[in-house]
């Protein structure tokens, strides 16, 4: 078993990490079991830019492997936003249930036909000194008007899925990661992944 630092405090990303990569030889561990980890500046201009410095921010500070994932929601009609500012643009507390609500307050009076958006999932792993692999992957949907279901975490609520009448947190944990933007960036890195531990 190769163990990986999931670079990550957020329960509902490492949970879905865990179920994601469950078929690899690796253990994922939480980030919370380092208390001396450094916080990494999230300060780059892409998810992708965010999760390499995370991950190798940690990896050198820890010593450890770690898969980081950055994330995040691009609404067409707010020009992107809040992307790459998702976890903090409903204040500093990081707060689910406030971002939904700023969320929903800056589409007031957005029809639906202009409520389309993308979630975006970059991930990167990296040993210390060493980035192994990223990848990417997207989910296209809409924001509804008003919260729906209790899965999930983050804007699920709000996020539709094309094609889809349920929104993401009506979904159960197999179903969203069979979609997710989460779950595809994972699926896509699984492969250079397994390379690296044959590799290591
Ligand atoms: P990060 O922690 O900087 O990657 O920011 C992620 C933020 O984007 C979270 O706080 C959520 O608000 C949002 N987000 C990312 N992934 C998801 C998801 O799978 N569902 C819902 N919201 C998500």
């Amino acid at each position: 078993m190769r163990r990986i630092v999931a670079g990550t405090f957020n329960r509902g990303k490492l949970r879905e990490m865990r179920a994601i990569l469950a078929d690899l030889p690796v253990e994922l561990i939480a980030l919370d079991a380092f208390p001396d980890a450094p916080e990494v500046i999230e300060d780059g201009e892409t998810c992708d830019a965010n999760a390499i410095r995370k991950a190798g921010g940690l990896a050198d500070a820890l010593g450890e492997w770690v898969i980081a994932d950055d994330s995040g929601l691009e609404v067409d009609a707010l020009g992107g936003q809040p992307g790459i500012y998702s976890s903090r643009s409903g204040g500093p507390e990081k707060n689910d249930a406030a971002n939904v609500r700023k969320l929903l307050a800056e589409l007031h009076g957005v029809p639906a036909e202009r409520r389309t958006a993308a979630f975006r999932c970059a991930c990167a792993i990296a040993k210390p000194g060493e980035l192994l692999c990223t990848a990417e992957g997207r989910l296209e949907g809409t924001i509804i008007f008003e919260p729906r279901g209790e899965n999930g975490f983050g804007y699920d609520p709000v996020f539709q899925p094309r094609d889809e009448e349920r929104t993401v947190a009506e979904m159960n944990a197999e179903e969203k990661n069979g979609i997710s933007h989460r779950g595809r960036a994972l699926r896509a890195v699984k492969p250079k992944l397994i390379a690296k531990l044959e590799g290591a």
